[in-house]
């Protein structure tokens, strides 16, 4: 699909910094406030947000046939609900609007003055209500690092992982927006050498470094979607930090999974990066082998060439990058999921989360977790400020990052950041 909004040639009125993650071709969505404005929806650009509740009053979206008070509101849900279709519109008019040689916006110094807010006046919040959110298992290498460390080496992926996505429910209440500290979680733990758990707060916190896709659909109960369906569901993606504390998670997860070791918190990037904005940045994903069942068969590329990168920052020093990896690395795809998802007939609702699970690339650089990276606390890492990590410590924050590049064009998420406090 050739969309005109994604041209390399588009150049922006707006000043765009050298490496922005926001230039003309992205133009991602999210909801912000100020010291004077209540949570509205926005667009960014450059180093500023576009309020597009000024545009739409003011008469700069007229003839997309939008509901009144669309953007006037606390969450994106009504206007992810009219589509993608509705949304590439939206979008390919904020873009025309943008544009170096279209003067409707630019030669209105007031209307520019008050629809641009510097972005460093706003304070973002939670682009969605998730109504659900559903946290995936889909990297090969992930899957094959941990079964490794936790199984057998010989035998690392379970007999179930080739053929099915697998997933399980999350906890959507405690996804929290980028920025927003999380207290070390307390709970069971039981070591090796003791009879008994005892309850005290994780001595293994650990960060995931996921990408999670937001739906834009209400389905009805009973009715599933197809491969060939799904990225017509899909709005847009976020990066996503599924916080995990690997010693509950050890004692508690058989033989129903993750519970109080992930839902705790998680986090997320502002920003609802838009899958039209990703659309010329598909590659094809590895070789799925053995064949999959017909229902999770798909044609084209599904992946996504998205660089990732994990930081951690203690005490304000400079932050050390702890690892690269590629959001393209993932053995099944979003389409994939979401196909298996709703196959059995499970209903999907506007504004669901789903986690692809940690991205974890070939390296040992490109480990998505801390357990891979510092293979279970066995090899500490170095920061920048002399010490080790094995783990996550109170005070450490985690930054994660993404962005992709192309013939000139380099489009981000922006930053999903997360601080972690000691013990409530
Ligand atoms: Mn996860």
């Amino acid at each position: 699909m050739k969309i005109e909004a994604n041209l390399p040639q588009l150049k922006s009125w707006v000043t765009i910094p050298d490496k922005s993650d926001f230039p003309i071709q992205n133009l991602p969505f999210g909801i912000f406030k100020t010291k004077y404005l209540s949570s509205v929806a926005g667009v960014a650009i450059g180093e500023h947000v576009l309020d597009l509740v000024y545009l739409h009053e003011n008469g700069y979206l007229d003839g997309l046939g939008l509901p009144a008070g669309i953007f006037n509101q606390k969450y994106l849900n009504d206007f992810l609900a009219l589509g993608r279709k509705k949304g590439r519109e939206v979008r390919a008019r904020v873009s025309e609007l943008l544009r170096h040689d279209n003067d409707e916006l630019k030669s209105n110094r007031a209307a520019c003055e008050i629809a641009l807010v510097p972005q460093n006046e706003v304070q973002m919040q939670m682009p969605v209500r998730i109504p659900n959110y559903t946290d995936f298992y889909s990297s090969e290498e992930h899957a094959t690092n941990v079964g490794s460390m936790f199984r057998d080496p010989k035998n690392a992926l379970l007999p179930n992982w080739k053929h099915l996505p697998v997933g399980y429910h999350g906890r959507a209440s405690s996804i929290v927006i980028s920025g927003t500290p999380i207290h070390r979680p307390k709970g069971q733990i039981k070591l090796p050498e003791t009879a008994f758990p005892v309850f005290c707060p994780t001595q293994k916190l650990d960060f995931e470094l996921e990408v999670a896709f937001i739906t834009c659909a209400e389905t009805k109960l009973g009715s599933p979607i197809s491969v060939p369906e799904a990225e017509e569901n899909i709005f847009g993606l976020v990066l996503f930090n599924d916080w995990s504390a690997r010693d509950i998670q050890t004692w508690e997860y058989v033989p129903l999974g993750p519970f109080l070791a992930k839902n705790f918190g998680s986090t997320i990037s502002p920003w609802i990066v838009t899958l039209d904005a990703l659309e010329p940045f598909r590659v094809k994903g590895p070789e799925q082998f053995p064949h999959v069942l017909p229902y999770l068969s798909f044609d084209g590329e599904k992946n996504f060439d998205i660089a990732l990168e994990v930081l951690i920052q203690t005490n304000n020093e400079q932050p050390t990058t702890i690892s690269r990896s590629n959001f393209k690395y993932m053995y099944w795809n979003m389409a994939q999921q979401l196909a298996h998802h709703t196959v059995n007939g499970c209903n999907i609702q506007v504004g669901d989360m789903y986690g692809s699970g940690t991205i974890s690339g070939p390296s040992p650089g490109s480990y998505g977790s801390l357990l891979e990276l510092t293979w279970n606390g066995q090899r500490p890492l170095h920061l920048a400020d002399g010490s080790e990590r094995k783990f996550i410590l109170d005070n450490d924050t985690v930054i994660m990052k993404g962005h992709c590049e192309k013939e000139g064009v380099r489009i981000g998420f922006g930053e999903c950041k997360g601080r972690i406090l000691a013990a409530n």
